[in-house]
């Protein structure tokens, strides 16, 4: 090839890099995780649905071991052993019963709940962090009080319970340095109570949680009303000011203008690279609120205890079936029943969740220490960091973003532990996340201000 043919294709090269219109983004699949993903079988999570939803009630105070919600946390925990017993002896579930004490409200009396736990360790002993998937198996009907009539709750919140079995099932052969906890909650339509004895207990025992989970009402792609129909959207709910925000942090947040970036904003973020990256024809909307106006959910209580959570939902949801008694008006059928689910639907839903997880049980930690260099006046930025405290990590990738953009637009690779780059500090903002040496990122790092 002659010279100028070289330059005419170099010049094409920059061309095409330059080009908006020949916009391209590699899609680089990590063999293992790849494997996992196609895993989830749609068939498997009808089954567990369906068998959620034929018990008569999951209402979180109903006592019927036969066939209300003893007997479906004692189905659970079947699975979770079920599945434990292809994890070479390392997977765990048990109930784990806690009173809830009477309010006068959702809860009438002192009553003794259990939440349904799954463990499976990571390999590094000494690496602490907990990877939580969830989802809550309690179910109600019109009556929030109402232990005794029929409460299939397949949708809300049997979509969610099935998710959370199948990762576990798929998830119980691998191995990942860090904990995922498969976690059932109980009560959650009774004010999130499960929920918040798990958090409380995290942090009194100072659990390091590296990421949330928390799926609720995750099967169905038709709404009401609207009559929108696609099966290509779901919906990551994450908290834009930290909840548990203290008086310092919010000046760190004022003087950064981080108010964009939170921890469960990047994780939310995390979830859409990653869960698409693996996913086919599913697209992740990053809603920027805690959670839906006049409802709430099980992550709220770890956001509340400064953990990082987010929540997973359907995009288009039908009020038709949620919190409605079974029955039929005028030849209609209402009810939370399986006959009106998507399960083509929930597997990409539960295929997102499996990506982030394995992908967060497989990375190193984040790294530490991150700051921007802010002491001088200049046009570029210059960012450094530590090594993460778990793991070895093969390199970094700097990330960035306009201000005014949602999603990080550009990664920069390096394998040092600082980088200066030639754009402005001023009109950027900037995070860094570790590679491993498999590839896999961790959570991003917005950095502090290094100044005088
Ligand atoms: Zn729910």
């Amino acid at each position: 090839m002659n010279s100028t043919m070289h330059h005419i294709l170099f010049a094409l090269a920059l061309f095409l890099l330059a080009s908006p219109i020949f916009g391209q983004q590699a899609i680089i699949r990590n063999p293992e995780i790849r494997q996992l993903v196609e895993e989830v079988n749609a068939d498997s999570l009808k089954k567990y649905t369906e068998k959620l939803a034929s018990f008569h009630s999951r209402h979180t105070l109903n006592q019927d071991d036969k066939n209300g919600m003893i007997a479906a946390q004692n189905y659970v925990k079947a699975k979770f052993l079920e599945f434990a017993s292809k994890s070479r002896g390392r997977m765990t579930a048990n109930i784990e019963e806690f009173v809830v004490p009477g309010d006068g409200r959702r809860i009438v009396a002192d009553a003794t709940v259990g939440n349904v736990i799954s463990r499976l360790p990571g390999t590094n002993p000494n690496d602490p962090r907990i990877v939580v998937i969830s989802g809550h198996l309690d179910s109600r009907n019109k009556d929030i009080m109402d232990a005794k009539s029929a409460a299939p709750g397949a949708n809300d919140n049997g979509s969610g319970v099935a998710l959370v079995m199948e990762l576990a099932r798929i998830l119980a052969q691998s191995e990942f340095s860090a904990t995922l906890l498969f976690v059932v909650f109980t009560g959650e339509e009774q004010g999130l109570k499960g929920a918040t004895y798990l958090a409380d207990k995290a942090k009194a025992e100072s659990w390091k949680i590296e990421a949330v989970l928390n799926n609720d009402i995750v099967g169905n792609s038709n709404s009401s009303e609207t009559k929108i129909s696609n099966n290509t959207v779901m919906r990551v709910f994450s908290e834009t000011i930290p909840l548990a925000e203290d008086e310092r942090g919010a000046s760190i947040r004022r003087s950064i203008n981080s108010d964009n970036d939170s921890p469960s904003r990047q994780l939310a973020r995390y979830i859409k690279e990653l869960g698409e990256r693996y996913v086919d024809q599913m697209e992740v909307k990053l809603i920027y609120r805690n959670d839906r106006f006049l409802r709430g959910g099980d992550q709220t209580p770890f956001m509340k205890n400064g953990f990082t959570a987010v929540r997973m939902s359907e995009m288009n949801e039908n009020f038709l079936y949620q919190h409605e008694n079974v029955r039929v008006e005028n030849g209609v059928q209402y009810g939370d029943l399986p006959e009106f689910m998507d399960f083509e639907y929930l597997r990409k839903v539960a295929a997102i969740n499996l990506a982030a997880a394995a992908s967060l049980g497989q990375s190193v930690g984040m790294p530490q220490d991150v700051k921007i260099d802010v002491r001088g006046l200049s046009n570029s930025s210059s960012i450094s960091w530590k090594a993460p405290m778990h793991g070895k990590a093969k390199g970094y990738f700097v990330l960035m973003r306009e201000t005014s953009s949602s999603l990080w637009e550009k990664k920069f690779y390096t394998e040092d532990t600082k980088l200066k780059l030639p754009y402005s500090k001023d009109n950027y903002f900037f995070a860094v996340q570790s590679v491993s040496e498999r590839g896999t990122e961790s959570l991003p790092v917005i950095p502090s201000p290094l100044s005088r």
